[in-house]
């Protein structure tokens, strides 16, 4: 009798815990029919089906709308696009989910909420009173750019406004930092601590005292611990799980990870944890412990792990799933033009935004953060092992040096299996495009720097003639490079119709035009976002396009984007997206 008590028991916890593992796995789906709306394929334009069936999540058929009601069976729901537009989900081919995780609840001092200095140093003394004496306070987005006439603060400045609280201050471009005396402390830098290297170290006046300024990453790696420690492990999955869902919100079906900031196997557990195809024993573990979050359907996820985490490649690039996969390594060659730190051939123009806010010399082009024929071992040693490499690359001559490095590691071998990508692009020109091409290389461009910042890089960083010059996303169309179009989340939020609206126009905020002679067409843009994002990560049968055989990743629109007058792109609501046939927002 005893025994078959415990025969049920065993039963009973069997039932339960399949239950969970099934409902878990995010590939049995039941199937789904989507008809009544206009369905553009991303396969050809003159495609108009009327309706598609999708199965376990894959599409099983895309035809008339009386083919695909044969399908229906008992179960099956249905989709009623009631005359709205249905097509594949975006996918963000360059972010940055951890760092949106940390900066999502910080002080706010961007130029996006703040159009003077007045505003950004009164709105963080009030905010700095709102703290402890003794707690961090953290900021993101100070710039200098969108907010006229601010200047770099000074360590006393920020001093003086926390006077009582370690203060640490992200600029909207990442490339740079500020502290205060009490957060340098903490951390242990002090004017005598040695810099990381000559494009990456704590900035120093003529005496030598520390500014407050701390100049790219290498040198802000002490900072960045503390970061973690203080927000807290709790705090960061619950922001990254939000971070998440906004990705999805924001009509993406997958997102890439360029870099991904951390340095710890159990992070990497984590994002797989939201997105594999089925649950893993410690996720699960971790779930029930209640420190993972439940598992919900979520938009997949390929990450490229940075060039200082390489312990956390798993043995080949065969690993993972259609959800999450690691998929390669992110170097960073040059940094941003509004740091002064992107590489370029000739000297930044002289203004008082690059003298007084930018900081830079007259005669400052830049430098590379990585030695070339250094990158022609990195080259080498990845390809050996079969790993593909992203490589954050702006200038002209960060671009000339990346391509150098790729030709001479493949004197002999070939490349074309690769795919090897170059992030964001601003100085890439025709005659790189060409290389690129024979490289079977790919870039993603960072194209709305044109509609926030293109004023500024006109008049008072590139120069008029160069700024025409820059993200030449039609000459990449031209030369078959499968372009791509980012955000780079936390640096504008992750929008797939407000990069391809500034593709479209290439217009800034205020109007001006910037390159006309590099708009693509809407068609084009939709690409970008879509199957070329897909093609760049290896997954163009899989996803990126609506076809049968492949993923059920879908938008639903509240207009259609080849239908709506091209200045209007940017307002186009999404309504609907589903991964793999499992709705993960609906509006
Ligand atoms: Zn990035």
């Amino acid at each position: 009798m005893k025994k078959l008590r415990y025969v049920l028991l065993f039963l009973i916890v069997l039932i339960v815990g399949g239950y969970f593992y099934l409902i878990q796995d995010f590939s049995k789906t039941s199937s789904l029919i989507i008809y009544n709306g206009t369905i553009i394929t991303m396969e050809n334009q003159a495609d108009k089906p009327e309706a598609i069936f999708v199965k376990d999540g894959v599409i099983q058929m895309v035809g008339s709308k009386a083919d695909v009601m044969q399908l229906k069976e008992s179960n099956t729901e249905m989709i009623d696009l009631q005359g709205k537009t249905l097509m594949p989900g975006f996918i963000d081919p360059h972010t940055h989910p951890l760092v949106s995780a940390l900066l999502i609840d910080m002080v706010d001092v961007s130029g996006f909420t703040h159009k003077s200095p007045e505003e950004v140093w009164a709105h963080l003394a009030k905010e700095v009173r709102k703290f402890e004496p003794g707690t961090w306070v953290f900021c993101r987005g100070l710039d200098p750019i969108l907010t006229k006439n601010l200047a770099s603060p000074h360590i006393s400045k920020l001093d003086s406004i926390a006077p009582n609280n370690p203060l640490f201050i992200f600029a909207q471009t990442l490339h740079n930092y500020w502290a205060n005396s009490l957060a340098f402390k903490a951390v242990g830098v002090t004017a005598q601590t040695k810099d990381p290297s000559k494009t990456s170290f704590y900035e120093k006046d003529a005496q030598g005292k520390l500014t407050g300024m701390i100049v790219e990453q290498a040198a802000m790696t002490a900072f960045k611990t503390r970061i973690f420690e203080e927000i807290g492990q709790k705090k960061l999955i619950k922001n990254l799980a939000m971070v998440m869902d906004n990705y999805a919100k924001a009509g993406n079906t997958t997102i890439v990870t360029t870099g991904l900031t951390t340095f710890k196997k159990n992070i990497i557990k984590l994002c797989e944890h939201f997105s594999s195809e089925k649950p893993t024993l410690f996720g699960q573990g971790l779930a029930t412990l209640n420190i993972f979050p439940d598992r919900k359907p979520a938009v997949r996820h390929f990450v490229y792990v940075r060039h200082d985490a390489q312990h956390l490649l798993p043995d080949s690039p065969q690993n993972g799933d259609d959800f999450f996969k690691i998929v390669g390594v992110k170097y960073w060659y040059d940094g941003s033009p509004l740091a002064g730190s992107m590489y370029m051939r000739k000297p930044y123009f002289m203004s008082r935004l690059t003298r007084e806010s930018i900081r830079i010399n007259s005669g400052h082009r830049g430098k590379y953060l990585i030695r070339p024929t250094q990158m022609v071992k990195i080259i080498e040693n990845l390809q050996k092992k079969g790993w593909q490499i992203a490589t954050h690359a702006h200038g002209d001559q960060a671009i000339d040096d990346v391509l150098w490095a790729y030709e001479t590691a493949n004197k002999k071998a070939t490349v074309k299996e690769f795919r090897h990508r170059l992030e964001h692009c601003m100085l890439l020109n025709e005659q790189n495009l060409k290389r690129m091409n024979t490289l079977n290389m790919t870039p993603s461009f960072h194209i709305n720097f044109i509609y926030y910042y293109g004023d500024a890089l006109k008049n008072d960083i590139l120069g008029i003639e160069r700024a025409n010059r820059i993200l030449k996303a039609n000459t990449a169309f031209k030369n078959q490079v499968n372009p791509s179009l980012h955000a780079d989340q936390p640096m504008y939020d992750s929008d797939p119709f407000s990069l391809m609206a500034t593709a479209v126009n290439r217009k800034t905020k205020e109007g001006e035009a910037i390159g006309p002679q590099e708009m693509i067409t809407v068609w084009q843009a939709l690409q970008t976002m879509t199957i070329n994002a897909a093609w760049q990560v290896k997954m163009e049968n899989k996803i990126g396009s609506i076809k049968k055989g492949k993923y059920g990743d879908f938008v639903v629109l509240d207009q259609n984007p080849l239908k709506v007058d091209k200045a209007s792109l940017r307002n186009i609501k999404i309504l609907r997206t589903i991964v793999h046939g499992n709705t993960v927002f609906q509006k």
